[in-house]
C-alpha cells in the first residue's frame, strides 16, 4: 500500500475526527479528508486494495445511507481498502447494523458495562498489531466511552484484540486483502490535550492505543518508531563501596548475570574521592552490566530547582569536574546524564546541562518545578522518547517497578524502559527484584544495555523511500544506525528553540552544514550499509559561574548532610526501631519541616 491515511468526515470534521488527524500526523503522516459526498469517487479511482480509511461508525452510517443497500457499499469500502478503521461504535445507535455486515455477522449488538472494576485483556494472539501490549490485563476501563461487541454464535471471520469481561472492545475481521479494525470505544484521544503530572496509560488507552497500533501496523516502517527496545534498572545514591545500605556491588552484579539486566549507578558527584578501589575495579571489569551517570552535585535540597542560572550553571561544572575527576583517577566512564535530586529541577537547569553539552536529564515525573502557565505539557509530549518542549534538552522519564502496561507504554513510544530504585528495594534479599526483572524480560526484545549507548540511540526514524529515511534527533549526542544492505541518505532533524547557541555539528567527527528552519536545526548525511553515523551537535555555554569551590560553613553543612544520609541508609535503615527517630534528626539537619532527607 502506497497512499497515506484517508480520514473520511461528513459534512465537516467531527472533534475526534479532527484528534484523530492529528495523531495520524504525529505519526508522520500525511492525513488526507475525505467528504462522505466525494469518497465514492474516490473509490472508483482507486485500485483495488490500495486505501487505508479511517471513520467513526456515524460517519459510515451517513455514506451508507446515500446507497439502496448498505452491504454493496461496505463491500466496495473493503474491496478498494486494504485496511479499515472504524470507532465509535457505541450501544442503542443505528450503527450496529455496519459492525454486523463488516464482520460477515459475526458481531450482533453493541452493550454497555455496568461493573467499574474492569480490565483490558490485551489478546497475545496477534503480536505484530498489538506489540508490547500483548497478552497484558490492566485497568479500570472507562465505563464512559468503552462498550463491547456482542458476538453471534459464527464469528470465526474476527479475531478479538482486546476485551473487556470477555466480551470484545477491539476487533479486527479479515476479507479477501483487506483487514477490517472495529473498535467500540466513542472517544480519540487528542494529543495536544494537557496533562498535569505524568500520562496515565490506562486512562488514554482505549482512545489512544487501538488507533495508534492501527498506523502502526498498517503503515509500519513509514511511521515514526524507534529502532531499539532497551532497558537499564537505575540505583540512586550509593558512592562506590562495597554494601550501602541493603546494596552490595557484587551481589548486585551476581542478580544481574542470573537475572539478566543491566543498572546504573546514580552517583552524587560530592563522593567521587571516596570510592573503594575493588568496586571501581568490578565496574570497569563488568561494563557490560554497570554503568555511571550523575545525579545531582552535592545532593543537598532542591538543588537542581534554583531559577539562577549563574548557581545552576556552576553547580553543573562543579559536578563535571568531580566526574571528570572520578574517571581521571580510577579510569571509570559515566554517561554524561543528570538524574535530579529528589526529582526536582527548573527549566533554567535543562538550559544549564544544555549549555555544558549533558546528554539528557532523567527523572521520575516531566514537569518542571516552574512550568510555564501556559505551556504544561501535552499528551504528545509523552508519545516522543523524550521531553524534548523546554530547551530542547531531553528528559527521560523513569518509573518506579509497577504494571507492566506503563513500560509497555514506554516501549511502543520508542523510549527505553527505564526503572528506578534505591537501596532499600534490596531488603528481601532481591526476591521483588527477581520477580519484576523477570515480568519485564517478558517483553519480546528487550535489550539492557549501559545508559550512556541508551540515550544515544532512542531516537525516532521513518522510512520516505527506498533511499531516503529521516531521523528525528532526541539528544545531542547521536549514534544513527542504517540497518538496511543499502547506502541510505538520512534526514536528520532536531527541535532547538535557539536558546542555547548551537557551536557547530560533527558527523563522524566532520563538521557539517545545518539549517536552523522554524526553530528545527536540519541536515543530511549519507550511511553506508550496516553502518552508523556518529552526531554531536556542541553547544556554546555562555552562562556565568563561579570558580569551583564553597565557603567552609556551606561545605561543612553539605558534608553533614551526606554523612547523616549514609548513617540513615546504612545503620538507621537497617534497624526499624531506630529509623523513626533517625529520620527527625536528620529533618532537624536539613531544616526541612516535613520529611527527613529524600533521594
Ligand atoms: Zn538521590
Amino acid at each position: 500500500m502506497k497512499s497515506e491515511p484517508i480520514l473520511v468526515h461528513h459534512t465537516r470534521l467531527a472533534p475526534d475526527d479532527v484528534y484523530l488527524s492529528r495523531l495520524i500526523e504525529f505519526f508522520g503522516l500525511t492525513c488526507r479528508t475525505v467528504d462522505t459526498s466525494t469518497l465514492d469517487t474516490e473509490l472508483d479511482r482507486a485500485a483495488d486494495h490500495d486505501l487505508c480509511i479511517l471513520a467513526s461508525a456515524a460517519v459510515i452510517d451517513g455514506w451508507c445511507r446515500s446507497f439502496a443497500n448498505p452491504v454493496v457499499a461496505l463491500d466496495k469500502l473493503r474491496q478498494k481498502a486494504s485496511f479499515v478503521f472504524v470507532y465509535g461504535f457505541v450501544p442503542e445507535l443505528s450503527t450496529v447494523y455496519i459492525a454486523t455486515s463488516l464482520t460477515e455477522g459475526g458481531i450482533a449488538d453493541v452493550r454497555r458495562f455496568k461493573r467499574t472494576d474492569l480490565r483490558y485483556q490485551v489478546s497475545s494472539s496477534r503480536p505484530e498489531i498489538t506489540r508490547e501490549f500483548s497478552g497484558l490485563s490492566f485497568g479500570c476501563v472507562r465505563n464512559a466511552t468503552d462498550f463491547g461487541f456482542v458476538c453471534s454464535a459464527d464469528s470465526r471471520s474476527m479475531v478479538s484484540l482486546v476485551s473487556i469481561e470477555g466480551t470484545p472492545f477491539w476487533i479486527v475481521a479479515e476479507k479477501d486483502r483487506c483487514k477490517t479494525f472495529l473498535l467500540a470505544c466513542n472517544a480519540i484521544a487528542d494529543t495536544q490535550e494537557r496533562i498535569k503530572g505524568n500520562i496515565d496509560v490506562t486512562s488514554y488507552f482505549s482512545r489512544l492505543l487501538p488507533a495508534a497500533m492501527f498506523l502502526r501496523f498498517a503503515f509500519t516502517s513509514r511511521c515514526w518508531h524507534g529502532k531499539h527496545q532497551f532497558g537499564n534498572f537505575i540505583i540512586d545514591d550509593p558512592p562506590l563501596k562495597r554494601s550501602y545500605g541493603y546494596l552490595n556491588f557484587r551481589e548486585l552484579v551476581s542478580k544481574m548475570d542470573t537475572y539478566d539486566f543491566a543498572s546504573t549507578i546514580a552517583f552524587i558527584p560530592w563522593n567521587y574521592r571516596r570510592s573503594d578501589s575493588e568496586v571501581t575495579q568490578l565496574f570497569r571489569e563488568r561494563q557490560d552490566r554497570l554503568s555511571l551517570c550523575v545525579h545531582g552535585c552535592d545532593h543537598t535540597e532542591a538543588e537542581f530547582s534554583s531559577t539562577d542560572l549563574y548557581v545552576l550553571n556552576s553547580k553543573v561544572r562543579l559536578a563535571s569536574a568531580r566526574m571528570n575527576c572520578l574517571h581521571r583517577e580510577n579510569n571509570l566512564c559515566f554517561a554524561k546524564t543528570m538524574v535530579f535530586p529528589q526529582g526536582g529541577f527548573s527549566i533554567e537547569a535543562l538550559t544549564a546541562l544544555k549549555s555544558n553539552n549533558y546528554v539528557a536529564a532523567l527523572n521520575s515525573s516531566g514537569s518542571p518545578a516552574n512550568a510555564w502557565a501556559d505551556g504544561s505539557l501535552t499528551v504528545a509530549d509523552f508519545l516522543y522518547p523524550a521531553i524534548t518542549r523546554y530547551t530542547g534538552f531531553p528528559l527521560f522519564v523513569r518509573r518506579y517497578p509497577g504494571g507492566l502496561e506503563q513500560f509497555a507504554l514506554d516501549l511502543f513510544c520508542g523510549k527505553p524502559l527505564l526503572v528506578v530504585e534505591h537501596h532499600e528495594y534490596f531488603k528481601d534479599g532481591g526476591a521483588h527484584l527477581a520477580e519484576f526483572i523477570s515480568r519485564l524480560n517478558s517483553f519480546e526484545g528487550l535489550q539492557w544495555r549501559g545508559l550512556n549507548e541508551i540515550v544515544m540511540k532512542s531516537y525516532l526514524e521513518r522510512e520516505i523511500s527506498n533511499e531516503v529515511f529521516a531521523c528525528r534527533l532526541q539528544t545531542n549526542h547521536s549514534v544513527i544506525e542504517n540497518q538496511a544492505e543499502r547506502e541510505r541518505t538520512c534526514i536528520v532533524n532536531k527541535f532547538e528553540p535557539g536558546d542555547v547557541p548551537v557551536q557547530n555539528v560533527l558527523v563522524n567527527g566532520r563538521p557539517t552544514r545545518f539549517k536552523m528552519i522554524d526553530h528545527v536545526l536540519e541536515f543530511e548525511t549519507r550511511i553506508p550499509a550496516f553502518s552508523s553515523g556518529v552526531v554531536k551537535i556542541a553547544y556554546r555555554n555562555l552562562l556565568p559561574h563561579v570558580t569551583p569551590g564553597q565557603g567552609f560553613a556551606a561545605r561543612s553543612r553539605v558534608w553533614a548532610r551526606r554523612m547523616l544520609c549514609e548513617f540513615r541508609d546504612n545503620v538507621l535503615c537497617r534497624n526499624d526501631l531506630l529509623f523513626a527517630g533517625g529520620q527527625a534528626l536528620c529533618r532537624g539537619i536539613s531544616g526541612r519541616a516535613a520529611a527527613g532527607p529524600t533521594h
